[in-house]
């Protein structure tokens, strides 16, 4: 079975993000991007079911600029076989990225495709669902656990009340949560062996889909800054102001 793992490029998780002085996003340049952590998962998730021997292939997609390739690169030194980029300098929201990879699936034929549950720079949370409504396969979003069996798999997922299993037959579309594993470091033998590995260079227009944006953005703006905080010198000191002075934000 051939596993297909979208891995989108973001601002990496340690750097603090930035709005730009207009408002209209979030400051790219001159940042580190990285591998979307939650992305990171799917990888390494795809990487085991081919270790167990329950998957033969392992193709990391990712959408966008010329520098997502290095975002394959990283998915390749984990232990992806090859690579697709799709090109595009436009602004792709969840819908056009979710009709790209519905093409791609269509050419690729996978048994599972493994995203993430959200990508941490716009926090859609929308691509996965998007991409089963469109293909009609059945989904398992947010898993922290897998297990395939024949033509299904089982979905264990954290919801508020504790933990639901979802049996869904394949092929089917499988979001990462953070607690399904930890993702492996690439070692240096395998990010030499990951350059020599193949990457296919398509285009939006290849795919016959239009990725025009359909939701405007009006503005970004920092979040209210914090007011420091006060010491107090005694319990009683605590109590009172917790009396006169604390609110319910
Ligand atoms: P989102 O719906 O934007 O929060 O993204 C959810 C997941 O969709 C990500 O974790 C990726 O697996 C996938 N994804 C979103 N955008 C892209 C992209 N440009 N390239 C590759 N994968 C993407």
């Amino acid at each position: 079975m051939k596993l297909l793992v979208p891995v989108k490029r973001v601002v990496d998780y340690n750097v603090k993000v930035r709005v730009r002085a207009d408002g209209s996003g979030v400051e790219t340049a001159g940042v580190k991007m990285s591998m979307n952590p939650f992305d990171e998962i799917a990888v390494e998730e795809a990487v085991r079911l081919k270790e167990k021997g329950v998957a033969s292939e392992v193709v990391a997609v990712s959408l966008g600029v010329a520098a997502c390739g290095e975002t394959i690169r990283t998915a390749l030194a984990m232990g992806a076989d090859r690579g697709i980029l799709v090109e595009t300098d436009a602004e792709l929201q969840p819908l056009a990225v979710a009709k790209l990879l519905r093409a791609i699936a269509e050419r690729e034929k996978p048994g599972l495709i493994i995203l993430g549950k959200q990508a941490i720079d716009d926090d859609m949370n929308a691509t996965g669902q998007m991409l089963a409504a469109l293909l009609g396969w059945p989904q398992g979003t947010f898993a922290s656990k897998v297990e395939i069996a024949g033509e299904t798999i089982a979905v264990t997922r954290e919801i508020d009340g504790g933990l639901e299993t979802v049996s869904l037959s394949l092929p089917a579309i499988v979001t990462t949560d953070l607690r399904l594993n930890e993702p492996r470091y690439a070692s240096l033998p395998n990010i030499m062996k990951a350059r020599k590995k193949p990457i296919e260079t398509l285009t939006p227009a290849a795919l016959g889909v239009d990725p025009a944006p359909r939701l405007a953005l009006v503005t970004v703006v920092e979040p209210a800054k914090r007011q420091a905080g006060k010491k107090v010198g005694s319990v009683a000191e605590l109590v009172a102001k917790l009396k006169t002075e604390a609110k319910v934000i």
